[in-house]
């Protein structure tokens, strides 16, 4: 089996708008099963990855975004491969006697032991750090297909031709590597996952997407969509060439995209209504100082990103809380009604969906937020910079960006005696993890979540 992971591809781009730049693609539609598939809650790369090969939530992994608290500090701590305390779907296979090989999936850095071989994915920091299991595999990779590249540096930025070629090259060199370790080590489970589709949305979508409220119509770069898919089709196309009619194929990605249309300073707001105080204003747009922050006087606070996390400032869980946890649901509950009210510059409703993690997730492990909170459904990021005295701002904080994560992501399945259906709704990134197992006739883990495509996607279903 392969499993081609497009890190944001999106259905209205990989079913509709780019189909016809797609015909390998196209082909495994044709003759396989197809749809959306939901992401996980937040639809963030991280966690959303390991929940798909995991079978578990978010609030199970304690992974609630790329960054995360830990105990006693206010700040965030970027998330690692040594996070991830589950099994996930190629040590399941190991254990089976299967031979797998787990390529640029995010949370593998530092590599981990497999029955086969592991590249990390892109958060590997570079330098001396191990990048394959076992590491001998690092030199045989780099003598062929040069220095590995994990990511493309600084993709928010202006420097466009730059970000397009260095995402190119990248996306190049995975899928050599990729079809390398097919041929050379003959796995039963290859799984890849190329970032580059991600940061070719976030550094592009406007110049691509005529519905962006900042699109420009006959920009230089408006033509790029197309040619990133077709040239992620070639490459599709040439790794399936590589497998037989014995070869399962899976396209997912795990999450999907749509145009940003701005942001919700959360902060700013949490300031107005005298959550958060701060010592003295910020001189100019700037990230929460968590130095000027007034603790003894604030009961909350937020991280921005797709969606904000709000916390409450609490005594014996923060380190200078200034309420009470017996204070702790009067807060959250009044919050949440606040949130669920909010409104922006002109006095107008702005769309939420706030949720509580313990409420949400079976489990809420590590230090989840105390509310989650999306905005306009996602057409709204959520701002944490503090400064800039509005409610509502049409720009990024944290760089040119001019795409937001949406719900659903895709899915493609074909070949290895897989039932083609044609179009089905109703698919969750849960699934992936039971549908793998059930291919591989691997028991499935009792905790896990999620459905087995294999044994029925349902009355759902709908002809092609
Ligand atoms: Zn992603």
């Amino acid at each position: 089996m392969m499993v081609i992971g497009l890190d944001c591809a999106a259905p209205q781009l990989v079913f509709d708008r780019y189909r016809d730049a797609m015909p390998n693609l196209s082909a495994l539609m044709d003759r396989g099963t197809w749809g959306n598939l939901r992401s996980s809650e937040p639809p963030i790369t991280v966690p959303a990855w390991t929940c798909m090969v995991s079978g578990r939530d978010a609030g199970e992994l304690g992974l609630y975004g790329f960054r995360n608290r830990v105990a006693g500090e206010t700040r965030l701590r970027l998330a690692g491969g040594g996070d991830v305390r589950v099994k996930r779907v190629w040590d399941w296979l190991g254990e089976h006697g299967y031979r797998v090989a787990p390529l640029f999936v995010p949370l593998t850095s530092p590599p981990t032991p497999v029955h086969g071989q592991m590249v990390s994915g892109f958060m590997w920091p570079g330098g001396d750090a191990p990048w394959c299991f076992p590491r001998g595999l690092e030199t045989e990779i780099a003598d062929r297909f040069g220095p590995y590249r994990a990511d493309v540096e600084n993709f928010r930025a202006n420097d466009l031709d730059r970000i397009y070629q260095d995402i190119v090259m990248m996306t190049e060199q995975h899928l050599d590597i990729a079809e390398h370790l097919w041929k050379e080590k003959q796995p039963d489970f290859m799984m890849l996952v190329e970032i580059g589709v991600d940061r070719f949305h976030h550094a592009f979508w406007r110049h691509i997407d005529p519905d962006h409220p900042r699109h420009e119509a006959g920009n230089r770069w408006k033509h790029l969509g197309r040619e990133y898919y077709r040239l992620l089709d070639t490459r599709i196309g040439r790794l399936c060439a590589l497998g037989d009619d014995d070869t399962t194929v899976l396209v997912v990605s795990d999450h999907g995209a749509r145009a940003m249309h701005g942001g919700f300073c959360i902060n700013e707001w949490l300031v107005r209504k005298g959550y958060l105080v701060l010592r003295e204003p910020p001189g100019a747009v700037s990230p929460l100082d968590h130095g000027v922050v007034d603790w003894k006087r604030t009961k909350a606070w937020a991280e921005g990103g797709y969606y904000a996390r709000v916390f409450l400032n609490v005594a014996g869980r923060e380190p200078n809380g200034a309420i009470q946890p017996t204070e702790v649901l009067t807060y959250r509950d009044r919050l949440r009604d606040e949130l669920n009210n909010a409104k922006d510059d002109e006095g107008n409703r702005v769309p939420t969906s706030v949720r509580v993690p313990e409420e949400h997730y079976r489990q809420a492990r590590g230090f989840p937020p105390d509310l989650m909170v999306y905005f306009d459904d996602l057409k709204l990021r959520a701002i944490g910079s503090i400064g800039g005295g509005r409610i509502i701002v049409t720009e990024n904080d944290t760089g040119p960006d001019s795409c937001n994560h949406d719900w659903d992501g895709i899915f493609v399945m074909s070949g290895g005696g897989t039932l083609g259906r044609g179009r089905v709704e109703g698919a969750e990134i849960y699934d992936v993890t039971p549908t793998i197992l059930g291919a591989f006739g691997v028991p499935r883990p009792p905790d896990i979540l999620g459905r087995d495509w294999g044994s029925g996607l349902g009355a759902s279903e709908t002809d092609p």
